[in-house]
């Protein structure tokens, strides 16, 4: 199948190695691949512990080193605030987006209000999903334990320079030691 444009909505909570196999697989299937980052408006909660800002810059450097030229002739990062009405979030999104085909999700609700509306809705095969998943990143960080081992090394080191360890470890009122 070839779209000429997909989504890829995630909160990226922090971006992840499963997010840019979810993104080169879009890439496989379409001439264009709008990364949506979603809950914009969240930020400083054990949930949503980084910025919109903060998501996309870590989204560029994990895109840029990643996918070479595809970057920015094929790929556009687009923070979206969520909004209180499930049944027309998608009708929002083409407001607010280029004209789009459908979606590539692994979330079952997106993957439903894009089939409702008569998009395509493509779920893919999930990566390393023990490890790679934001919940499991930011649990591994509130346990002390290795937090790193799906995140890219480039990622990695702007999480740290942005304090994101200590960040999340205060929020969920962990101590430091
Ligand atoms: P996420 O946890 O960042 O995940 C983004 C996508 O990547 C999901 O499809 C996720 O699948 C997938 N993924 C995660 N780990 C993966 C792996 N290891 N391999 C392959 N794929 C992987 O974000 P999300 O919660 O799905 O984000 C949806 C966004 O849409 C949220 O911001 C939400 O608020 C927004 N939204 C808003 C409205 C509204 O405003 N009314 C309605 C619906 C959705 P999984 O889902 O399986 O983790």
């Amino acid at each position: 199948m070839q779209a000429d444009r997909l989504l890829v909505v995630g909160r990226f909570q922090p971006p992840h190695l499963g997010h840019l196999s979810l993104i080169k697989y879009s890439l496989g299937v379409s001439r264009e691949t709008v990364v949506v980052v979603g809950s914009a408006q969240e930020s400083h909660t054990l949930e949503n512990p980084m910025t919109a800002g903060e998501r996309v810059e870590a989204l560029n450097i994990m895109l840029s080193e990643t996918l070479g030229d595809d970057f920015c002739k094929r790929v556009k990062i687009v923070p979206v605030m969520d909004i209180a009405m499930n049944k027309v979030w998608v009708q929002y999104l083409t407001m607010l987006l280029p004209k789009f085909d459908g979606v590539v999700s692994g979330n079952e609700l997106v993957l439903m209000l894009f089939e409702d509306m008569g998009f395509k809705a493509i779920k893919p095969p999930m990566y390393n999903r023990d490890v790679c998943s934001g919940t499991e990143i930011r649990r591994a960080i509130l346990e002390g334990s290795n937090w790193a081992s799906c995140i890219h090394p480039s990622v990695k080191k702007y999480l740290e320079s942005i304090g994101f360890v200590e960040r999340v470890k205060r929020l969920g009122g962990a101590s430091d030691g």
